[in-house]
């Protein structure tokens, strides 16, 4: 490992790259700027010398991201919408496609009336509840996951993002400890099918939360399980948004009409053409 910051950088880059990883630079940018402790744009000029335990500590993080353990938790962290998150092993990684889902629920956030509920279902590191805390601050949020240690993750973002007043963190494997009804329900459930899990890539396949991403024989076991208990969990007029799979949509709108009534029920797709989100305001269950 070279020893000025400048070459270091030149050298992660390098052997990211050979090891098929896209976006090297800034990768390796982000590495350098951890073990400094300075802002990505502070290493630019590059020109200091690292020390010896910099250069171990580097040396170290290269190893780990070449057996394509996830920057985020090499990093510690992630950027998600105009915020960071603290992600690490065992927590579900914040995608960019779920920023979607959290603009559209804070866009049906901003409507509601003050003292309204909102809950996040399988919260994760926190994303979707904190960014609807962050937009609303008179309206609660309760947060459930089955993971505890998730759920301390997802509690200590909350805390240092100022909203952690607002949200409740609660254990429950989907509503089984959720008594409330709510106005607006968002999930980022598990949608991928238990099959597809090992083609996913390495750094999802082989080290993130298994429990977050399978959603059994066809992906739908969750996000089904949500369309038919959710009903009961809304307020008449009460918001659906959950994260789904391209090409469940079809499947999960007839699901979720045999159940429940809606005023609107809609699949959506993310900034890359897929199908990504489902939006569906309930008027309660069929009966
Ligand atoms: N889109 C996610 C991924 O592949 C899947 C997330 C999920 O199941 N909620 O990485």
């Amino acid at each position: 490992m070279p020893g000025r910051i400048a070459q270091a950088i030149r050298f992660l880059r390098t052997r990211l790259a050979e090891a098929g990883i896209e976006d090297a630079h800034r990768e390796s940018l982000l590495i350098v700027s951890h073990v400094l402790g300075t802002e990505p744009a502070a290493v630019l000029p590059g020109d200091g010398e690292l020390d010896h335990g910099q250069r171990e500590l580097l040396m170290a993080l290269l190893e780990k991201r070449l057996r394509r353990f996830p920057l985020p938790y090499l990093l510690g962290w992630v950027g998600f919408l105009d915020f960071v998150l603290c992600v690490r092993p065992g927590v579900f990684i914040p995608r960019p496609e779920t920023e979607g889902l959290a603009e559209r629920a804070v866009e049906v956030a901003r409507d509601l009336p003050p003292g309204s509920l909102a809950l996040d279902m399988g919260t994760g590191s926190g994303a979707l509840a904190i960014a609807i805390a962050r937009a609303r601050r008179d309206i609660r949020v309760v947060a459930v996951d089955v993971s505890e240690w998730s759920l301390r993750c997802a509690w200590e973002n909350a805390q240092r993002l100022g909203v952690a007043d607002r949200v409740e963190f609660r254990v429950s494997d989907l509503f089984q400890h959720v008594p409330e009804r709510f106005s607006l329900v968002v999930a980022n459930p598990p949608y991928v099918p238990s099959e597809g899990i090992g083609h996913l890539p390495p750094e999802v396949s082989r080290h993130e939360p298994r429990v977050a991403l399978d959603g059994g024989a066809a992906g739908e076991e969750i996000l089904r399980r949500i369309l038919r208990e959710a009903p009961a969990h809304l307020v008449r007029g009460g918001w659906l948004l959950c994260e789904i799979g391209d090409g469940q949509g079809e499947n999960l709108v007839r699901f979720a009409k045999e159940v429940a009534n809606w005023v609107e029920l809609r699949v959506e797709e993310d900034l890359g053409g897929r199908e990504r989100y489902l939006v569906g305001r309930c008027w309660g269950p069929t009966t």
